[in-house]
């Protein structure tokens, strides 16, 4: 034991992987991600404004474009070091399994009780509505990984956590909400009586199973409404994506530690932050000519918004209360297809991701969900780890690529981001493993309704 004693731990802390600063990719993008709009003058929103929504020190990161690295607080490095650095694990079993020369590493967000990447922003929203001296924070969830996410981080540091979740999900998943209400969170269903928006929606559409956008609405008027609020969003938004920079940072510092260049990226995209954080530190070297990278979004085929969208400022939720964003959308009342499963289901796109795509830095694919879930058994059995439907996405196109090296027996490097586990997304697996999962690709005439919707900004 003595010897024990004698091995300072603050070594290993300072040898392993776990970044002390995040990493702003704005600050090296010549062209910056168009700024967010007040959705009723069509002014670039100032922070004053922001500030009545979000949390102060949030608001400074939302906006800043020069910054490229900005400390990352102790007290939320004491909380990373609960569940990170994330492994990142060569998948040889995959390889094995496929034949393929190609060298396949992921990194594995799922291993925290929340199941997937957003704790990694959730705290640090939490923390900074913390230090502001606020009592609590509001939120929606859809799927409810985002809602764990954060009631987990603010029963950490004692905030008050209230979350409007879909209705639909609230009923399909009754186990995702009893861990919210574990961790000390409120969860309504949405809509909801406790918000006027909600009570409208209830009276023009009774019966209503909800949407996402609504729940935005519900959880930002229940924000405003009380003192000592404010409300949180766990994807799209700069900041969101860098906290999840994280990601990138580790990956990058295990693979320089190993001597392994990564050639391909690849990220699923819902509203981008896991992609955005994972590339974000490789995209900086690309913007400063010091290395080049091929990098793919992944998007599912029925809420196409990179690949099939417009890149025009929109209305971040259906409700149409946010600052209106630049970003490749379907439009705030583009609805997926009720037969979608597979999760990213959000009609818009990160900013900062949408302006990287724009500018070629990196590219987009879709992919049908049957084909998905088909990948994400395939890794299940070889790999072990049960992938979130959201993170299969990644998987699809990654396992595409390392079949492609098969026949041209090229050994790439492929690196793909694995978001979470899908323990929640059984109802989805039951259909895939019943044989009644089915594909569905919207049409130009369906996409036409979403894109009506988009508001006349002049840019
Ligand atoms: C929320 C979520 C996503 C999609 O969100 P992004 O902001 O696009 O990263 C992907 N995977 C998992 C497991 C998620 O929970």
């Amino acid at each position: 034991m003595a010897a024990m004693k004698e091995i300072p731990y603050k070594i290993y802390l300072e040898e392993h992987e776990m970044p002390k600063a995040w990493y702003n990719v704005r600050a090296d993008m010549k062209n910056k991600p168009a700024p967010l709009l007040n959705p009723a003058t069509h002014q670039p929103m100032t922070a004053e404004e922001l500030g009545v929504v979000f949390c102060k020190e949030l608001v400074d990161q939302e906006l800043d474009n020069t910054n490229p690295y900005i400390a990352i607080p102790q007290e939320i490095l004491d909380f990373y070091k609960m569940y990170r650095p994330s492994p990142l694990v060569r998948a040889y079993c995959l390889e094995e399994k496929l034949q393929t020369p190609a060298k396949i590493y992921y990194k594995f967000e799922g291993n925290n009780t929340s199941g997937s990447h957003k704790l990694n922003s959730a705290i640090a929203q939490a923390y900074y509505a913390k230090k502001q001296g606020l009592k609590g924070v509001t939120t929606e969830t859809g799927a409810g990984q985002w809602g764990t996410a954060l009631s987990m981080a603010c029963a950490y540091l004692g905030l008050d956590c209230q979350v409007y979740m879909v209705k639909v999900s609230y009923e399909q998943k009754p186990f995702r909400r009893e861990v919210m209400r574990t961790y000390g969170a409120s969860v309504t269903p949405s809509p909801s009586e406790t918000t006027n928006v909600g009570r409208k929606i209830l009276i023009e559409h009774p019966g209503t199973s909800g949407s996402l956008g609504c729940a935005i609405s519900e959880a930002v008027e229940a924000a405003t409404s009380q003192e000592g609020y404010r409300y949180v969003l766990g994807s799209v938004l700069n900041q969101v994506l860098l906290h999840q920079s994280v990601i990138g940072l580790e990956t990058k510092a295990a693979m320089d530690k190993y001597g392994i260049k990564a050639d391909i990226i690849i990220g699923c995209a819902g509203g981008g932050s896991n992609v955005g954080g994972l590339i974000s530190p490789f995209v900086g070297e690309m913007l400063r000519g010091e290395a080049d990278y091929r990098i793919i979004a992944v998007e599912p085929a029925s809420c196409p918004s990179l690949t099939r969208g417009k890149f025009s400022y929109d209305y971040c939720d259906t409700g149409m209360v946010c600052p209106l964003a630049k970003m490749y959308t379907l439009g705030s009342g583009f609805i997926p297809s009720a037969n979608h499963a597979g999760g990213l289901r959000y009609h818009g796109m990160s900013p900062t991701v949408s302006q990287l795509y724009h500018d070629g830095l990196i590219e987009a694919t879709s992919v049908e969900q049957t084909e998905v879930f088909r990948v994400a058994q395939e890794f299940a059995r070889v790999e072990g780890i049960l992938p979130a439907p959201e993170s299969s996405h990644a998987i699809k196109v990654a396992v595409d690529e390392a079949l492609k090296c098969k026949e041209t027996g090229e050994e790439k490097t492929i690196v793909f981001g694995l978001t979470g586990t899908g323990y929640f997304d059984m109802y989805a697996y039951q259909k895939f493993n019943d044989g009644t999962m089915t594909d569905y690709i919207p049409t130009d005439e369906d996409l036409a309704k979403g894109f009506a919707s988009l508001p006349q900004v002049e840019d």
